[in-house]
């Protein structure tokens, strides 16, 4: 009887190791056809990251965004179809600074001869919020017009580097991509130099690059990740200080629950705008045509409404 259960077992470890060397042998084949197939493929965690990695390439390759559209990344668990596109692309740009949750442990699993992550706001995330009690760091680099002209640098050097051939077209694409960054820079300069108020109370801490770049003052309703709900004191003290610093609007956002800023609003007697992190895009607003400079402009347009700018 041991015998025989000692036999039943080598068979199944003998059985094991041929569909292991099976599998290894298929893996292998597939790693060398993506080799041979000469189009870029590329994964990024969210929208910002998205939107500028696809102007660059154009049509020369092929990027895949992980967190879906209507999504919220501080919260998004890649799924194992999301796991796939990751092992089939040769560069995944993460944005860092805590934003993916998933990214130290994405960077344990992938081989990476095959997939080259960058991580695209490393040593730019240089900001601090505070998230129950803690001190923490501050992912939203994009929403300030000069950090997204960084990554946009090393967006472009990342995929130069993989695909050379294409460089001059990506260049190009890049250069009027970092022109109209420059641009947006200067039409918030402009169009916040000159107002009566200077405090935004947002409805999460994503304003902070964008206030220090334009020398505003954020006052965040909730902390960093969007769902996170703020005691009955602080909801208290955040309207105490909208009523003795005359703030006639709270911001909030499209992809979370408006109640909050609206709970305070109404409290305090003062209006709601669009604040809109980028952090997704809906099916519905790209269809609208929106993008990343759309919405940096409707939040100018906001933020001119809300700060009484001349
Ligand atoms: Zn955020």
């Amino acid at each position: 009887m041991y015998m025989m259960k000692k036999y039943i077992t080598l068979c199944v470890v003998a059985f094991a190791a041929v569909v292991l060397l099976f599998t290894v042998a298929t893996t292998t084949k597939q790693t060398s056809t993506l080799s041979t197939d000469k189009r870029l493929h590329i994964t990024t965690s969210f929208y910002p990251l998205y939107f500028f990695a696809s102007q660059i390439v154009g049509s020369h390759a092929d990027v895949i965004n992980i967190t879906p559209s209507g999504a919220e990344p501080h919260d998004y668990e890649p799924t194992p179809q999301d796991i796939l596109s990751i092992n089939k692309s040769q560069l995944l740009f993460l944005n860092g600074g805590n934003l993916e949750a998933w990214g130290e442990k994405i960077q344990q699993i992938i081989d990476p001869k095959q997939t080259t992550v960058v991580t695209i706001g490393a040593d730019i995330t240089t900001q601090t919020v505070d998230e129950d009690g803690k001190t923490i760091i501050d992912p939203h680099v994009w929403l300030s017009p000069k950090l997204a002209e960084v990554e946009v640098k090393r967006i472009e050097n990342a995929i130069e580097a993989k695909d050379p051939a294409n460089k001059n077209t990506y260049q190009q694409n890049a250069t009027a991509l970092l022109e109209k960054l420059n641009t947006l820079d200067t039409e918030y300069t402009q169009g916040l130099r000159s107002c009566t108020q200077h405090t935004i109370v947002t409805s999460h801490a994503a304003f902070g690059y964008l206030a220090t770049e334009y020398h505003l003052t954020q006052l965040p309703i909730a902390g960093l990740s969007p769902d996170e709900e703020p005691s009955a004191q602080q909801m208290a003290s955040i309207a105490q200080f909208a009523k003795e610093h005359q703030i006639h609007t709270i911001f909030f956002e499209s992809l979370v629950s408006p109640k909050l800023s609206q709970t305070i609003a109404s409290e305090i007697g003062a209006q709601t705008l669009v604040l809109d992190p980028i952090e997704g895009v809906s099916k519905q607003e790209s269809q609208e045509g929106k993008n990343y400079f759309t919405i940096m402009e409707d939040n100018l347009r906001n933020l001119r409404m809300a700060l009484q700018c001349h």
